[in-house]
């Protein structure tokens, strides 16, 4: 196993800020991850797992531990069911079933990142969500080097959450989805219109992890003012951390190179020179102000590493 020292890692996340990785590892298979992490088990050092870099912080002093970069591996199409090892690009892997003629998940096309960082997450854009099409992720944990095949029900999947977020001992190392048979060149179409229209409705080519903080559950007053404003249902209670931050008076507020941004207040974007120490100090101001204003705690969707 190929071992780096002092690998920098701002360059492997979309927010382009953090330290280096005191020691580093590349893995595409689960054989890969396993031997990095008998490394990391028999030198005492934790072992943090990286893959697509598009949602999350890491520290300016670099991070003290292992690296286990997931990188991109193999997925095979069985029928209507991809099999697809975790560090693949979801894009990609969208593109591709389209072009074999299986679809069912466009609407996530543009999300960028990793299967299993998808699955971690449980990513979603325009009602659908990467558990709609999941039967089976394979696991390693870390701590046993035990290797498990959760079912959909096993991942405990909901909101921006799974089992795997709550429980980082269990490393994805593999996805399998359901899709079902598709006319390629819909399929095509509707990836290309996914992507269009995230493009019209904020950037994409930022410096940022996505959306900063998960969208809240709000008390009905809040609710209501929403509402009544927008003239749209919140979903499932919630209501959007980005009009919380603009109603607090928080958009385009800055610290140093970070500013939550004046197209999409809930993307902490990073306008250049920005450390994660900004992007901290401004992520507790912005809770602050909303937390003041509305009573209405945000969390952090992306992970501070
Ligand atoms: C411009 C932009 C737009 C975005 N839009 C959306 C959106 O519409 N919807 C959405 O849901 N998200 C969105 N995101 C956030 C991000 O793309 C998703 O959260 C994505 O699924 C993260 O995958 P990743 O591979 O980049 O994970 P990383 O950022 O590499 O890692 C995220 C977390 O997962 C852990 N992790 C990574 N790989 C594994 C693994 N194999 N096993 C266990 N843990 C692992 C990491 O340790 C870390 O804690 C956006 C981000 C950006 C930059």
């Amino acid at each position: 196993m190929d071992i780096r020292e002092n690998v920098p890692l701002a360059p492997l996340t979309t927010f382009g800020i953090g330290g280096v990785a005191r020691h580093f590892a590349e893995a595409r298979t689960e054989a890969d991850i396993l031997k990095a992490l008998e490394w990391a088990r028999a030198k005492g050092v934790p072992a943090i797992m990286l893959s697509g870099g598009s949602n999350v912080l890491v520290p300016d002093a670099g991070l003290d531990a292992l690296v286990i970069h997931v990188a991109e591996g193999k997925s095979a199409l069985i029928d209507d069911d991809l099999v697809a090892d975790a560090g693949c690009d979801l894009l990609s892997l969208i593109r591709s079933c389209a072009e074999s003629g299986v679809g069912g998940w466009e609407k996530l096309a543009g999300i960028p990142g990793s299967i299993g960082g998808a699955v971690r997450g449980n990513a979603g854009a325009f009602g659908t969500e990467i558990k709609d099409v999941t039967i089976k992720v394979r696991a390693l944990n870390g701590e046993t080097g035990e290797v498990r095949e959760f079912k959909n029900a096993e991942c405990d999947f909901s909101y921006r959450h799974s089992f795997f977020k709550d429980n980082p001992e269990w490393i994805i190392t593999k996805v399998t989805v359901s899709l079902r048979p598709t006319d390629e060149a819909a399929s095509r179409h509707l990836i290309d219109e996914t992507i269009a229209e995230r493009e019209r409705r904020h950037l994409q080519n930022v410096r940022a992890a996505g959306s900063f903080f998960m969208n809240p559950v709000s008390p009905p007053e809040v609710i209501a003012m929403f509402e009544k404003e927008k003239g749209v249902k919140s979903r499932g209670g919630r209501v959007p951390a980005g009009w919380l931050i603009e109603k607090a008076g928080m958009k385009g507020a800055k610290v140093g190179g970070a500013i939550a941004s004046l197209q999409h207040p809930n993307y902490i974007v990073n306008t250049g020179g920005a450390t994660a120490q900004d992007v901290d100090e401004l992520a507790k101001r912005i809770k602050e102000q909303v937390l003041t204003r509305f009573g209405v705690e945000l969390t952090e969707e992306a992970a501070l590493l």
